[in-house]
C-alpha cells in the first residue's frame, strides 16, 4: 500500500500515526511535486485504506495489486498426504542426506518412525558441487525410498531436479523437494507446480525474501497444492558454520506473511552439535517443522556426514511434534508450544 502525504503536511507525523496503528513503513519516497510517498511493509496485519486515509496529512491512499496474490492467499495451513502442516501441528521430516543403499534407507525408516519422524526424506538425485561426487541412486533409490516410507507409514520426500525427471518423482513424493539451487529454476518450478504436489521449496542461498516469494508463486499459479517455504541458512561471511541460518526470515514469514515455514538446521549449520538447539530456536520462531538430516554410521555417510546426527539423536525433539493425524494435527502442550500457538494465527 502507498500512503500519499500533502505537500504542506509532515510526513514524519504522518508515519507516526502509522505507527501507532501498527503499520510499518518500507520505504519514503520523494514525488516530482513535493509530496512524500510512504510504501508500507506488505507483512503484517494492516489496517484497511479507508482508517488510513482518515489521518491528518494523508492526500490519498493506493492499494497495489499484490505481486504474489496466490502466496499472499496461501495460509498458515500446508497439507502434505492426510497431514495438515502448520506451526500448531508441525512436522519433523528425517533421513539421510541421499539414499545410498536399499537395506540403509530401511534401516533408518524403521529407527525414525520409532522416534516420532513422520517423514521420510532422502535425495536419489543429487545436486553436488563437484561432479566427481556421489549424484545418487536416481530412479532405483526412489523405489527404495517409496518401499522404506510405505512400510513404516511414513511421507516420502525427495528431491526434483530436472523437468525429465518430473513423473518418477512426484509418482514417489508426497512433498516434492526444490533445491536451493533451482529456486530461480523457473522451467522447473512450472513443471513441478504441474504435478498439483505439496512442493517444499529451499529458499536460494542468496534469495531475498521477496524471490523466494514470488518463487513460491511461481509453483502455486501452475497448481502446487501447497508451499512450504524452507530456510536452510544463506551466504554468510563466517566459515565456522556452513550457512546462515536466517531465522528472521523465518519469522517474518511465519508471522508477518502467515505462511507454513520448514527450517533445514542441517544444511544450515553444517554440523551436527548445532542441529538440536537451532530446531528449537526454529520452532520457536514460528516454523511448521523441521528437516533434519539422519545417519546411522555418518562417519561413512556418501555425503555431508558431517551434518548428519543419529537416529537416536530426534528422540530429544519428537515431544514437540504430534504424531501423524489423518486430516489434522492435535494441539502441542509443551513449554514451546505455548509460544508457537500463540504466535499462529490459525
Ligand atoms: C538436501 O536437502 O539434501 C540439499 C541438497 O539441500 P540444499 O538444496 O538446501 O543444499
Ligand atoms: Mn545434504
Amino acid at each position: 500500500m502507498i500512503v500519499t502525504v500533502n505537500a504542506d503536511a509532515d510526513a514524519r507525523s504522518v508515519q507516526k500515526a502509522l505507527v501507532n496503528l501498527g503499520v510499518s513503513v518500507a520505504s519514503e519516497e520523494h514525488a516530482t511535486d513535493g509530496k512524500r510517498h510512504l510504501v508500507l511493509s506488505e507483512a503484517g496485519p494492516r489496517p484497511g485504506a479507508d482508517v488510513i486515509r482518515k489521518l491528518p496529512g494523508v492526500g490519498s491512499v493506493s492499494e497495489p495489486e499484490p505481486c504474489h496474490p496466490k502466496v499472499s492467499a496461501h495460509g498458515p495451513i500446508a497439507r502434505v498426504g492426510q497431514r495438515a502442516v502448520s506451526a500448531r501441528t508441525p512436522l519433523l521430516i528425517g533421513g539421510p542426506c541421499a539414499v545410498e543403499s536399499e537395506a540403509q534407507i530401511h534401516r533408518l525408516a524403521a529407527k525414525l518412525s520409532a522416534r516420532g519422524v513422520s517423514a521420510l526424506r532422502g535425495g536419489a538425485f543429487k545436486p553436488r558441487t563437484s561432479p566427481y561426487s556421489f549424484q545418487g541412486h536416481g530412479r532405483e533409490a526412489l523405489r527404495w525410498l517409496k518401499d522404506a516410507s510405505k512400510e513404516h507409514g511414513l511421507l516420502t520426500v525427495t528431491e526434483l531436479m530436472s523437468e525429465s525427471e518430473v513423473d518418477a518423482v512426484a509418482e514417489c513424493a508426497d512433498l516434492l523437494q526444490i533445491g536451493t539451487r533451482n529456486m530461480y529454476n523457473y522451467a522447473l518450478l512450472k513443471v513441478a507446480g504441474a504435478t498439483g504436489r505439496p512442493v517444499l521449496l529451499k529458499r536460494a542461498m542468496s534469495a531475498t525474501v521477496r524471490e523466494w516469494l514470488l518463487a513460491g508463486e511461481y509453483l502455486l499459479s501452475h497448481g502446487a497444492s501447497s508451499v512450504l517455504f524452507c530456510e536452510r541458512g544463506i551466504r554468510g561471511f563466517d566459515s565456522q558454520t556452513r550457512n546462515l541460518l536466517d531465522l528472521g526470515a523465518v519469522a517474518l514469514l511465519a508471522h508477518g506473511y502467515g505462511l507454513p515455514v520448514i527450517v533445514d538446521p542441517s544444511h544450515a549449520a553444517g554440523r551436527r552439535d548445532l542441529v538440536m538447539p537451532l530446531s528449537e530456536a526454529a520452532l520457536a520462531a514460528g516454523a511448521a517443522g523441521v528437516m533434519i538430516e539422519t545417519h546411522d554410521a555418518p562417519g561413512d555417510a556418501k555425503s555431508d556426514g558431517a551434518q548428519a546426527v543419529h537416529p537416536d539423536e530426534l528422540q530429544k525433539l519428537a515431544k514437540w511434534f504430534p504424531k501423524a493425524v489423518p486430516g489434522k494435527g492435535r494441539p502441542l502442550s509443551s513449554p514451546v508450544a505455548s509460544i508457537i500457538n500463540q504466535g499462529a494465527s490459525s
